[in-house]
């Protein structure tokens, strides 16, 4: 640690993590040292674009990141609290006096038989980058099966569709929960339209995968050459084996200044963030909005002012349905969606501008630290929080598609939603 610096470690270079660095840059006497495992920024909300072959999901940190934050590649395999250091799985530590939590979300464990054996996930680039092969190997005419019919699900299925792929698209429940009927009537048109057989209803659960089969609640089975896994986030225990506070799920018990409920030192953004144990949907749309709030706590307390509440809002849910097509599905702030959505061409125009708007909002933040606030009010949470600690409510901000409850820090799922 330096003398009269503040040094702040990040750890993980997702949307919230980069947002959190980039802020922090504001202040000269603040050493901002970023920890990623990869050299290169990954655009997870287009891993799906990964899999079917229209993007490589990535972009340079020297585009997103500003210049005064340092990169260290290298992954983060326990945090000292107590010492205020991190350390890192090549060996050796490194110190802090602020610590932002950011590492982000992946695969759930699927907790069907069979499916961590022969499904294929796509939540890290990683996984999306390994299916690439699979399916380059594969026929033309070989049944693909997507599971999971959040929006990743959805956009994977339409995107495969689309390249001229025999998908079957498995629901366990609702095609797109998070959806206006307006909005689900859309995307199961285009859906329809590509060519995607759409399992839906109760009975859709899937029981068993097996090499070259899916078996579903109702008894129903049939074969899948590639069968691709997507219902839900899981985030990495690192908090949790560190003997941090985390929520069920494994996500780091904050207040609502984004603080570790043990450790003012440590903040939370992104995936992997609960504000109250009430987490907002997983998403890069709030990630974006977490990370420079996380960054203004540590920068109010350093100036010796009081942090503010973080604040959320959610203008709704865009998915894509091949590159020509697409659904803006828009929401209230407290992000339960309303009837008004875009679809088809000018949907696909929209999410192609999100995705784009997302690093260009990155790299802004790098240039401009500070000069423009990214996040919206969320006027209900404040009630929400209320009505949760006198018991009334569930502890979740974001009803409409959160994740219930697990028992298990990292085995459950989260739908993400974007
Ligand atoms: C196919 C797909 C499509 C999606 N589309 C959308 C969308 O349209 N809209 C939307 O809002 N959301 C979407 N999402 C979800 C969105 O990508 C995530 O919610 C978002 O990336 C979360 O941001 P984050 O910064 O919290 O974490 P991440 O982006 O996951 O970044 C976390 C980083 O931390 C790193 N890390 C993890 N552990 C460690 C460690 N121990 N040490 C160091 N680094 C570590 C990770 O490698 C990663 O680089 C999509 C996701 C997928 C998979």
């Amino acid at each position: 640690m330096t003398e009269n610096t503040t040094d702040v470690v990040v750890i993980g270079g997702g949307y919230a993590g980069v947002m959190a660095a980039n802020r922090l840059t504001q202040r000269d006497d603040v050493t901002v040292t970023l920890i990623n495992p990869r050299p290169t920024f990954v655009e997870r909300i287009r891993l799906h674009q990964l899999v079917g072959g229209s993007h490589a999901a990535v972009a340079e940190y020297g585009h997103v990141l500003g210049g005064a934050v340092r990169l260290v590649v290298d992954t983060v395999t326990r945090i000292d609290a107590a010492e205020r250091s991190v350390t890192l799985a090549s060996g050796g530590t490194v110190g802090y006096d602020y610590l932002v939590y950011a590492v982000g979300s992946g695969t759930a464990d699927p907790q069907v038989p069979g499916a961590a054996e022969f499904a294929h996930p796509i939540a890290t680039f990683e996984e999306a980058q390994r299916l690439r092969p699979v399916l380059d190997a594969a026929s033309v005419s070989a049944a693909v099966t997507v599971v999971g019919a959040g929006p990743a699900g959805i956009e994977t299925a339409a995107e495969l569709a689309e390249a001229g792929r025999a998908v079957t698209l498995v629901c366990g429940g609702v095609l797109g929960p998070y959806l206006h009927p307006r909005g689900h009537r859309t995307v199961a048109r285009r859906l329809a339209r590509l060519g995607v057989t759409v399992l839906e209803g109760p009975g859709t659960k899937v029981t068993a995968v097996t090499r070259d089969a899916v078996r579903l609640g109702d008894g129903r089975e049939f074969s899948s050459e590639v069968t691709i896994w997507t219902t839900g986030f899981g985030v990495p225990d690192l908090a949790a084996r560190s003997g941090l506070s985390t929520d069920a799920l494994g996500r780091l018990l904050t207040d609502e200044t984004l603080t570790s409920v043990d450790d003012v030192r440590i903040l939370a953004a992104g995936d992997s963030a609960a504000p109250s144990g009430l987490p907002y949907r997983m998403g890069c749309q709030s990630a974006v909005q977490l990370g420079p709030q996380a960054a203004e706590t540590v920068l109010s307390r350093i100036a010796g002012k009081r942090p503010a509440p973080v604040s959320v809002g959610f203008a709704g849910q865009c998915i894509s349905l091949g590159r020509r097509a697409g659904v803006f599905q828009f929401a209230h702030r407290d992000d339960t969606a309303i009837r008004f959505y875009v679809g088809g061409r000018p949907g696909a125009r929209l999410k192609e501008w999100v995705c784009w708007g997302t690093v260009w909002q990155l790299a802004y933040e790098a240039r401009k630290p500070g000069v423009r606030t990214w996040w919206a009010k969320e006027p209900k949470r404040r009630q929400l929080l209320r009505a949760t600690r006198r018991g009334e409510a569930p502890a979740t901000a974001t009803a409409p598609t959160a994740p219930t409850a697990p028992t298990a820090p990292t085995a459950a799922t989260a739908e993400r939603a974007a």
